[in-house]
């Protein structure tokens, strides 16, 4: 099997489930050695590591809450302890908490903005000082690739969830601005906007077939998307194969952002 990413090092946050998962298991399937971050639970982190070091790859688990610098510090220590650097860092973690506009809370406005926008902002600050600290590596063009996971909401407004929607709006710009500040010292850094995936986050929006009929109606090619989908998607943005593509997101969403409203005459 082609190893696009042999003898480099990923950390991907939020990875116990969902996308995080696939992008572990399909980084690491892609022959990288994978830090695979979670939040409060060890042990789906731990059985994941262990699925991947079964199939004769590299994994470990590591703690840390993404939106407390002091965690993101000591998770980068223990990844740089194990595995010498860091050459991959996918921002994925995030969560919703969802509430009609006059009735959301300060506190929820702030979770969502401190785990999925300041998150990945401390994640990705401390990723590019990591790519400085141990110079370039022979194992890519790149001195250091980010992925920030953002959403098709970063350009689709969305009713009832004013703070995701603005936290991925915040991540498109935010990744924007970082890629254009390191790309001089070959750090590339883009984003995933993935649509629907069926992961936790959104059971609500597939688990009956009636949900899953009004949400296909958003998707014009005709199917929910998978966390394998993302993951084929990260392990190119992560490989030389995507070493031009600096700033972009990578729309993997079926169509969703292509207006399907509009495909019959509006
Ligand atoms: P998920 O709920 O399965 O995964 C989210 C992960 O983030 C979990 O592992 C959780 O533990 C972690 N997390 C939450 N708060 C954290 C914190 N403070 N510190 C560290 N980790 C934390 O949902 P998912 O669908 O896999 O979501 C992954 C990412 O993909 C999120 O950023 C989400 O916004 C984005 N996304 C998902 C979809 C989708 O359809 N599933 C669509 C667009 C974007």
């Amino acid at each position: 099997m082609h190893k696009p990413l042999a003898g480099q090092i990923a950390l991907v946050t939020g990875a116990s489930s969902g996308i995080g998962t696939g992008v572990a298991t399909a980084l690491a399937d892609a022959g990288a050695y994978v830090a695979i971050n979670y939040h409060s639970h060890a042990e789906p982190a731990e059985q994941l590591a262990a699925a991947i070091t079964a199939k004769g790859g590299e994994a470990f688990a590591v703690g840390a809450d993404v939106s407390d610098e002091a965690q993101i510090d000591a998770m980068f220590d223990a990844v740089v302890k194990r595995y010498g650097t860091v050459d991959i860092v996918v921002a994925n973690s995030g969560l919703q908490k969802d509430a009609k506009f006059t009735a959301l809370t300060l506190a929820d406005w702030n979770t969502v903005i401190e785990t999925n926008l300041t998150g990945q902002f401390l994640t990705a600050q401390r990723a590019v000082r990591e790519f400085e600290r141990r110079g370039m590596r022979d194992v890519s063009k790149a001195l250091g690739k980010i992925i920030c996971m953002s959403s098709v909401h970063e350009v689709i407004p969305w009713a009832g969830h004013v703070n995701y929607a603005a936290s991925k709006g915040g991540i498109q710009m935010m990744m924007k601005t970082i890629a254009q500040e390191v790309a001089p010292q070959r750090v590339r850094v883009n984003g995933i906007a993935p649509g629907a995936i069926r992961t936790p986050i959104n059971k609500d929006a597939w688990d009956t077939q009636e949900k899953l009929d009004k949400l296909l109606t958003l998707i014009p090619y005709g199917r929910v998307g998978e966390v394998e989908d993302i993951g084929r998607a990260a392990v190119w943005l992560a490989s030389d194969e995507s070493d031009y593509v600096v700033g972009t997101t990578l729309f993997v969403d079926g169509g969703m952002t292509l207006y399907p409203g509009f495909a019959d005459n509006g």
